[in-house]
């Protein structure tokens, strides 16, 4: 299936990506690539998602959600957010605490903690990935 998406970067419009189904939290732009607007997320991962934010009860700003391969090797990321099953969410302090709890609670399985710096630009990266070659074995935690 795919749908039509406007790119946030680009004045155009692109077919491609799967269907996100319907939900109260998030739109498919705000998980898609920032660079294409491709929308490859992974459903389980949305629905996961989804707990979190229910749990949490009050919005979740998403920086990054699905890169496109080439918009990952661009910024030289690791893959995870190329899986579709990677977010990283704008939050500090006792959000951030609070967040990782639920998130850990939840089965995220790869949490990653940028917390120095300008408040704006701290986050919390979320993946529920299984082991996978080339990255760190799930669980695991990180930081920036
Ligand atoms: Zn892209």
């Amino acid at each position: 299936m795919s749908y039509i998406s406007i790119s946030p970067l680009c004045a155009g419009f692109f077919i491609s990506g799967n269907l996100m189904f319907n939900n109260d939290y998030f739109t498919g732009l705000e998980l898609a690539c920032q660079c294409c607007g491709k929308y490859h997320f992974e459903d389980e991962t949305l629905r996961r998602l989804i707990r979190v934010r229910e749990r949490l009860g009050k919005p979740m700003i998403i920086s990054s959600g699905y890169r496109c391969p080439a918009h990952n090797k661009r910024i030289n990321a690791t893959m995870t957010h190329a899986t579709g099953q990677a977010v990283d969410v704008s939050v500090a302090a006792s959000g951030a605490h609070k967040l990782m709890k639920i998130a850990l609670e939840e089965g995220f399985t790869g949490i990653g903690v940028k917390q120095k710096g300008p408040i704006k630009r701290r986050f919390i990266h979320l993946d529920d990935l299984d082991s996978i070659p080339g990255e760190r074995a799930r669980p695991t935690v990180w930081s920036y």
